[in-house]
């Protein structure tokens, strides 16, 4: 096994969330850093793009991403200290939980009292008159997180790029690419490096199509932003949490910087190639966004769609992240698998990301790049 000595030369690939800090935290450990994206960080086609990320405690019974995301959310505060910005907006989060369809969310309520994550659990008339935005029918309950709420994506990303800048880090555009062996280069040069942590999101599947690809599968994401009715504050997010339902599959954020509200709807089967296509969001996807916001938030018909997004989550098979060594090249980490929930996690997942990286501790079981199957939805950190 290669050891890491205590200056070492690292090159990250990808500067979308899970790069950024990744980058930072071996920063901080005093390593001299390359972090190296083929664009400009904070640009759209990355999956950390966008004006905002949820985040929420609920993981079901997943104790560890629970504990990783109280853990993150104080990095956050601590990361806007830094930066001077609003990175985190604790509007609240609601879990809708669907009649007939509530493992996951049932599942929750042991995890969140053993660690003790603030709660409410609403009943169907508490949750009408708390929450008069949305129509609750077909509704068990709701999980509301006083505590969760919003992360300004696109300016965390910026904002922390810089950060990492400013402590000595260097930002560069570039793009290493894999042979046939899956053996890294940079410019028709094999990319020398002590360590190498390749974050570069969806787009791990195809530059290691042997190792990640059958383990990667990538998904469209359509989101839509609706305006809020003239001379109504009720959808800002001072009045209105972000939400997850999972019976819709959907989520999304009250107006935030009048944004407007947003709303999407995590559509499995959807592709996109991530190159080639165009970032519109598709008829199709637009109908559906639309038909759900008419009959979860009744109060938004016949507003009209001031924004879109197209994007992409990279989904591994048990929806837990990637951080582990290349099977054939010990200095190449390889750190993702999104599963469309990763951003809230970014500067705990840059630290773990970081260390076992640089061999301090190794990685956990489940971010392991071998052995990787479906999950139950009560096991499942995402529900899904
Ligand atoms: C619509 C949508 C909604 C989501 N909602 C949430 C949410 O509410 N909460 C949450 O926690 N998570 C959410 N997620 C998931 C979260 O946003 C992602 O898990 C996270 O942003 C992934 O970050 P990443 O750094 O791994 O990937 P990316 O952000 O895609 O970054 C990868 C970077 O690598 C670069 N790159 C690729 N190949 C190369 C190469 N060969 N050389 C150099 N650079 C390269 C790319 O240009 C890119 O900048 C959502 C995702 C989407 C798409």
């Amino acid at each position: 096994m290669r050891k890491v000595a205590n200056k070492s030369e690292v090159v990250v690939v990808g500067a979308g969330i899970a790069g950024v800090m990744t980058a930072l935290s071996v920063r901080r450990k005093g390593h001299s850093v390359t972090l190296i994206d083929r664009w400009e960080p904070g640009h759209p086609r990355a999956s950390s793009s966008d004006y905002s990320r949820l985040i929420r405690s609920i993981h079901g019974s997943d104790r560890l991403y629970t504990e990783w995301v109280r853990e993150a959310r104080l990095r956050w505060m601590e990361l806007q200290e830094e930066v001077k910005q609003t990175l985190l907006v604790e509007c609240g989060a609601l879990v809708i939980a669907t009649e007939g369809d509530s493992g996951w969310e049932d599942s929750t309520f042991s995890t969140f009292d053993e660690l003790g994550v603030p709660y409410f659990r609403l009943g169907s008339q508490e949750l009408v008159s708390r929450f008069p935005q949305f129509d609750f029918r077909n509704v068990s309950y709701g999980i509301f997180e006083p505590e969760s709420g919003m992360l300004m994506a696109h300016r965390a990303v910026v904002e922390c790029a810089r950060l990492f800048e400013r402590e000595g880090g260097r930002v560069i555009r570039g793009r290493p690419q894999t042979d046939e062996s899956e053996r890294l280069y940079l410019n028709g040069k094999p990319l020398e490096a002590d360590l190498t942590i390749v974050a570069a999101g969806p787009w791990i599947g195809e530059m290691y199509r042997r190792s990640i690809g059958p383990i990667s599968k990538i998904v469209r994401q359509n989101i839509i932003y609706t305006s809020c009715p003239d001379a109504d504050g009720t959808y800002e997010h001072q009045n209105m949490p972000c939400w997850i339902d999972h019976g819709y599959e959907a989520y999304g954020t009250p107006s935030y910087e009048g944004s407007g509200v947003k709303a999407a709807i995590a559509w499995t089967e959807a592709i996109i190639d991530l190159d080639n296509d165009e970032r519109v969001v598709d008829e199709a996807t637009f109908n559906r966004t639309r038909n759900y916001i008419r009959n979860r938030l009744p109060g938004l018909i016949g507003q009209k769609a001031v924004d879109q997004k197209a994007c992409q989550i990279a989904m591994t098979p048990d929806t837990h992240f990637i951080i582990d060594f290349h099977p054939q090249y010990d200095n190449v980490l390889i750190a993702g698998g999104c599963s469309g929930h990763l951003f809230k996690h970014g500067p705990v997942f840059g630290e773990f990301a970081a260390g076992v990286g640089l061999r301090e501790f190794g990685t956990a079981d489940r971010f392991k790049i071998n052995t990787r199957s479906k999950l139950v939805d009560t096991e499942s950190p995402s529900g899904r």
